[in-house]
């Protein structure tokens, strides 16, 4: 199993250090953000060490993601929200902190004060069309 001594969420994991578990299974653990946005926020692990989305093999993945839909029901039940934010912060540039994947439910309300609108470009003609197009040659080059 792919671990990481020195990192917080590994030790999280291995139960070296506490923290308040929700959701745990033979892959996945969800556990309450120390740090939290909102009350109810919420952290969504593999058990294994990966330090980013990119580098996590696809079903270590999609374990996890299979059980956002529970967490995120559970969250709108315990912490009645009326919406979250589901969140995945990669690099230093986008805001990611602790270097082992993991997703956010951020739990949001009227007038939480948070926000979630970006400032929206817009693209010149033929911009969009080719990016698509870049954007399948990767991923045809790296299945
Ligand atoms: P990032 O900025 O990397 O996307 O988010 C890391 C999150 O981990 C932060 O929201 C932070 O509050 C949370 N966090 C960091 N260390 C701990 C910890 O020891 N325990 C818990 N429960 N959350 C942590
Ligand atoms: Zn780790």
């Amino acid at each position: 199993m792919p671990r990481d001594p020195s990192c917080v969420f590994c030790k999280i994991v291995a139960a070296e250090i506490p923290s308040s578990v929700v959701y745990e299974d033979q892959y996945v653990l969800s556990f309450i953000d120390i740090g939290p946005l909102a009350d109810g926020h919420l952290l969504v692990i593999p058990r294994d060490h990966y330090t980013n989305l990119t580098d996590a093999p696809p079903e270590v993945v999609g374990r996890v993601g299979s059980v956002l839909p529970i967490l995120s029901r559970a969250c709108l039940s315990v912490t009645r929200a009326e919406g979250f934010n589901v969140l995945c912060n990669q690099g230093r540039v986008a805001g990611q902190a602790v270097g082992h994947v993991h997703f956010h439910i951020i739990p949001r309300k009227e007038g939480d004060g948070l926000g979630y609108r970006w400032n929206a470009g817009k693209y010149p003609p033929g911009r969009d069309a080719e990016l698509a197009a870049a954007y399948q040659k990767a991923i045809l080059g790296r299945p």
